[in-house]
């Protein structure tokens, strides 16, 4: 199936097939890569990237973290991005950049070895399915944000992650909801959370949380919409009792949840959330001009 494609990899595009890593790689043995995830859409401009400045900025921030000096600039970086969809003829799909410690010597310490850098596009559909999202609240509780840099898209990070995930599909759940190490709501498994209470938006802060691209986005969207937004710690309860919730990311884009554990949400699809959803798939559309800077359009 992806036979056809070209995977940009240390400056060249090489076959799907043929973009390989040696089985030292540091960042396979250490979780010590630096990645992103970012989608592009088909607009009637051309195949659009939402928000590839803040996903390159955020990509740069966490190689930073990881004390990785990035190879390329942040001008060829972007370029690369949009050379790979290019090369590959997609019109909507996923990018995935990966930064990433490659072999030498195998110690914990990466000092001396190369920064190798991949990026891979292909299609991609909905991530979290068109049903409301069920959520089961983790044991695992994501990961303090003092024993890491937690803003950062670090692969390491994605252990917690996984096995959120993991043990909520085991039950039946679409999806992790995971708690900061003080009990607060943090995030879903690769996802931020809002919920609605009374006409106000309310999410948690950026502590122990991945500062979102669309997270930011969506709340300049309810903004706009004229919803009152804040940023609250938020408890279990707050959750299960709100109005409407949802999340958001990348991959899920503006995702609503209907149920938490085994308490049904007061609505499933409610109207707050509908009314983003619907405005989320416009902006990416191309089809609000005032959102156009936020596109990126490959040509
Ligand atoms: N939290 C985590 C842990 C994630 O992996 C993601 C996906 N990148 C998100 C939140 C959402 O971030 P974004 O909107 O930038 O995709």
């Amino acid at each position: 199936m992806r036979k056809n494609r070209y995977i940009w990899f240390n400056g060249r595009f090489k076959k799907w097939s043929n973009a390989k890593t040696h089985v030292l790689t540091h960042s396979l043995h250490y979780g010590t890569g630096a990645f992103e995830g970012m989608r592009f859409y088909d607009t009637k401009k051309g195949p659009a990237v939402f928000q590839l400045g803040k996903h390159i900025n955020r990509w740069i921030y966490s190689m930073k973290c990881l004390n990785m000096k990035p190879p390329y600039s942040k001008k060829e970086l972007t370029q690369a991005c949009l050379e790979t969809v290019k090369k590959n003829k997609l019109k909507s799909g996923y990018i995935r950049p990966i930064a990433f410690y490659g072999h030498g010597p195998l110690r914990v310490s990466p000092k001396g070895l190369p920064v190798d850098v991949a990026i891979a596009a292909w299609p991609w559909g909905s991530y979290l399915g068109e049903e409301a999202v069920k959520l089961k609240v983790s044991p695992f509780v994501r990961i303090h944000p003092k024993s890491t840099y937690a803003d950062a898209k670090i692969t390491g990070h994605y252990v917690n992650a996984m096995l959120a995930v993991m043990d909520a599909n085991k039950d039946g759940y679409t999806e992790a909801l995971m708690l900061d190490y003080k009990g607060n709501v943090a995030e879903g498994s690769a996802e931020n959370i809002f919920i609605v209470k009374k006409g106000i938006i309310y999410t948690p802060p950026l502590e122990s949380i991945l500062a979102g691209v669309t997270r930011s986005s969506v709340i300049c969207l309810l903004i706009d919409l004229g919803y009152k937004v804040r940023e609250k710690h938020l408890k279990l309860e707050e959750i299960k009792n709100s109005d409407e919730c949802f999340l958001t990311g990348t991959a899920a884009e503006v995702s609503p949840v209907g149920k938490i554990d085994r308490k049904k949400l007061k609505t499933e699809l409610g109207p707050v959330t509908m009314e983003l959803k619907k405005m989320f798939k416009k902006v990416v559309s191309a089809e609000i001009n005032r959102y156009d800077k936020w596109l990126t359009i490959v040509k």
